[in-house]
This record gives C-alpha cells, structure tokens and sequence, in this order.
C-alpha cells in the first residue's frame, strides 16, 4: 500500500493569488464598465532586451545545425557559464569564486525547495515572518521545526537574533514582501551568529538588480566569513525578465561544511553536486546562453534600464502612498511597496475597499504569513501608466 508524505497534509491551503483572481473576476462581472488597475502582481513584463533575444536567436541557430547542436548539457551547469557568473557577477564585488562553486539551475525557485534535500530533517529551521511562502512550505512538506521570526516597522524588518538556536536560516533581501534590504551591519549580525552556532544560512538574492542604497550589500558574500556559513540563490527571472525563460545560479562556496549523524564535519558543495547530479538533468542550453548575454556589459546596461523603469513606478507609488498618509516601506531597493492599512482595517478588509472604491488591485500582506496582517503589498512591475492611474484613483478616492 502505498503511503503518502503526510506533512503535506499540515500545508496551509495556498490560496493567495487564486483569491485575488477570483474577487477581481467577481467585481469586474458586476461592474462590467470598470476598468481595474493591477498593482499585485510580482511578475516582470516583456519583452526580453535585445541582446537576450539575439542569444535565444543564437542559441535555437546552434541548435539547427550537426556542429553546434547540444544534447545533454553538465547537470550544474557549462564551464562557461559558471565561470561568467564568478567573473560578471562576484569578481567585481571583491568576491572570489571558483566556477564549481556556482551552480547553474532553472531559477531560484526549485533550488530554494531542494537544496534542502541534503540537509537533515532534524534542523530547526528559522524562517522570516511575512515571507516568500516557498521557504516555509518546503520545510513544512519535510517536517521540520520552523521558528518564525517577526519583521515588523517596529524592527525595522530586520528580525532579532532568535532565542531557540536554528541550525538552518532564511535571509531574503531585498525582501519579499517588504520591499525592505538589509544593510551591512545588519546582514553581519546574522553571518556572525551563524558561524557562531555553526547554523547555515540560505540567502536569497532574487531581488540583488533592484539595489540602489550605497549601505545595502549586494551579495552576503561581501560580508567576511558568508563563505562559511551561506548559500546564496540568484536568479534572471527579476534582473532580467526570465520569468518564463527560467535560468538562475546557486552558490555552494567550498568553505560550507555540515555535520554528520557520526559528528564527522562534511563539505556542502559535493552533497549538493551529488544531488544536482541524481535529480535534476540541466538547465536548457536556450536559457543558458540567454543568461550569458545577460551577463555582459550590454546585457546589464539594457537591463537596468527596464529596471530603472521600475524603480520609476515604485517611486510613483511610494510618494503617492505617503501623499495619502499611507505608512509605506521599501521600494526603494525592491520593486516592492509595503503599505500598513489605514484605519485598523485588516489585510482583506482593505483589499475590498480598495477594489470597490478605486479599482486598484493590491496584494493583501497576511497572505505572506500572519505579521503581514494589516498590510498590503504593491508591486511595481507594471506600465508607469498604470502606476500613475492607480495612484490618481486612490488620491481621489481618499478626497471624494
Ligand atoms: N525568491 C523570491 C523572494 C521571489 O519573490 C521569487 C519569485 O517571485 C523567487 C525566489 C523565485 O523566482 P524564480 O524561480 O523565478 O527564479
């Protein structure tokens, strides 16, 4: 008889988005002359830049010829492409890494559900609250301990150190949903304590393009000793609106060690190879070489300026907010506007509200776990004319 995993049976219902969807269906089937404005949403917009649509061109070429044809690729990941990030991405911060540190995945999303898979389900795990719910939900489907630490405006969502030790710890920053970024020192706290407790730290840099403050790090790696006690996952899918091509990179430095059941200390980078190797067959040859031209000097230069387009948006949104007496946060190193909801209404209440009185979709904060009760998420990845609109109907229903 077969038997399922049954922590998957604990999962919370995750009905966030579907939610959303089905209360904006229902008010534009009653209001059929509304038009609703969407500022949920964390998904890019097209097109891709130019130089990532030339390699795609490039790459389906290569494909339609006997000579430059490609089959199974390496499972982590090509020489080429792992030695570009060490270069393109880390050499410039100061930050030395070897090609085989640098694993070449599909985007940050499976590998922030895998890479525990070489960890051991005993790890009391310490998570972020709200948070990007795939670090939660792994756990959960694996049955460990989660402790979930509070980020709140009062701690400047950055969480105190927790009283249980963790032996395992989510970092996310630029944030999701916040919108907020660690600094240095604040970042240094956590990579102290956890070499202290010998505790690992997955650190998630999905959102790393979107950083403008001077004091915000844009690796953990630039904090001395990260190498010892981090994993950090990068994805295209933000910095380069990869969100349906799917290229990402995750960082195993040789310096990681964990323990075994026998207390033997073991290097992380081999048990992750290993993993790579059995359950996972490689990234696609397309999406990797769109991910090198993303990887150049041209790639970036077109790349930031979609993303300056974005940073336009939040700023459109964050001083529209405040124009409002809104209490907002992030956006300036995220695409992201965190929003505390006026009046004491909770995270739905004002979701409704805004939908019926200004037809403005928001993304309800409790959605992301419960201290995101009371707040909203905005979401920047829109047409700046959308943003300006959304922000306008607000304005005016606020003074109507
Ligand atoms: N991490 C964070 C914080 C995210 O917000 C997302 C997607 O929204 C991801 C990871 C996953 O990104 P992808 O799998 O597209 O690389």
């Amino acid at each position: 008889m077969i038997h399922i995993n049954s922590n998957f049976l604990q999962l919370k219902p995750s009905y966030l988005f579907t939610e959303i969807v089905n209360r904006t269906r229902a008010y534009e089937q009653s209001h059929p002359e509304s038009k609703v404005l969407r500022l949920g949403v964390g998904d890019v917009r097209g097109p891709l830049v130019p130089v990532v649509i030339e390699a795609l061109h490039g790459a389906v070429d290569d494909l339609a010829t006997v000579e430059r044809f490609h089959g199974y690729g390496l499972e982590e990941g090509p020489q080429w492409l792992r030695q570009r990030v060490a270069d393109f991405d880390y050499a410039p911060l100061g930050i030395t890494l070897q090609a085989d540190e640098v694993f070449i995945s599909d985007g940050a999303g499976s590998d922030l559900g895998n890479l525990t898979d070489i960890l051991d389900l005993g790890n009391r795990v310490a998570i972020t609250d709200p948070v990007y719910p795939a670090y939660f939900d792994t756990n959960i489907m694996a049955g460990r301990t989660i402790d979930l630490l509070p980020c709140t405006p009062e701690n400047d969502f950055c969480p105190a150190l927790p009283e249980q030790t963790p032996d395992l710890i989510y970092l996310c920053s630029p944030n999701n949903p916040t919108g907020t970024a660690m600094t240095r020192s604040q970042l240094k706290m956590w990579v102290d304590f956890a070499r202290e407790v010998h505790a690992l730290i997955i650190f998630d840099g999905a959102y790393e393009a979107f950083i403008q403050s001077a004091d915000v790090p844009h690796s953990i790696y630039e904090i001395d000793g990260a190498q010892e006690c981090a994993i950090e996952v990068r994805s295209f899918s933000k910095t380069a609106g990869f969100t349906g091509v799917r290229c990402g990179y995750t960082v195993v430095p040789h310096a990681l060690f964990g323990y075994s059941n026998t207390g033997e200390r073991v290097e992380l980078n081999p048990l992750w190879h290993r993993r790579v190797c059995t359950k996972y067959n490689g990234t696609s040859y397309i999406a990797e070489r769109a991910g090198e031209a993303v990887l150049t000097d041209e790639g970036r230069r077109q790349n930031m300026e979609r993303i300056a387009e974005y940073h336009h948006n939040a700023d459109i949104i964050r001083s529209g907010l405040q124009q409002i007496g809104m209490q907002v946060y992030g956006g300036i190193d995220s695409p992201y506007i965190w929003t505390r909801t006026p009046g004491g209404m909770s995270s739905w209440q004002y979701f409704d509200h805004l939908l019926q009185t200004a037809q403005v979709v928001c993304t309800p904060g409790v959605g992301f776990g419960s201290q995101g009760e009371g707040f909203v998420r905005f979401s920047a990845f829109g047409l700046t004319s959308v943003a300006e609109q959304a922000i306008q109907r607000l304005q005016n229903s606020i003074t109507l």
